[in-house]
């Protein structure tokens, strides 16, 4: 589990979740979706996201349509704004080639699913893919 604030990449963050309280013991997070949070190094509260889990569900989702209909053309994320946290739907694009003149629909264009895994992190970009709904090839 790696979860951070998407405002600042901090790590330093804290989160809803039920816990027993005579063992301390962790039982599961309130908003598993959309984990919002508290950033002490912001000092206020963020949208958080694991980047562990997001790029596992992303690379287990890829090997799966890549055994069925081969390299996917595109994929449905949600992806939030690091200056003002706004959540949004978004296509990313995985390949340049097959997305050439798809400028309107695709959002961002990755070519392979490594460079689609880097922006599930804290990088250069002006925002963070936080969940991956489904890939899919255009017709
Ligand atoms: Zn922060």
């Amino acid at each position: 589990m790696n979860t951070i604030c998407t405002r600042c990449g901090s790590t330093d963050v804290s989160c809803e979740a039920m816990i027993n309280p005579n063992t301390g013991e962790l039982r599961n997070y309130t908003d598993d979706s959309f984990l919002f949070g508290w950033c002490e190094k912001c000092g206020y509260g963020s949208v958080l996201t694991d980047t562990d889990e997001i790029k596992r569900d992303i690379g287990k989702m890829f090997q799966q349509f890549m055994e069925i209909h081969g390299t996917p053309d595109y994929a449905v994320c949600d992806i939030v704004w690091k200056k003002d946290n706004k959540i949004e739907s978004v296509k990313i694009g995985l390949s340049k080639e097959r997305n050439s003149g798809k400028d309107n629909e695709v959002f961002f264009n990755c070519s392979s699913l490594r460079d689609i895994l880097s922006l599930c992190e804290y990088g250069k970009e002006d925002f963070i893919i936080t969940a991956i709904h489904y890939l899919d090839k255009w017709h």
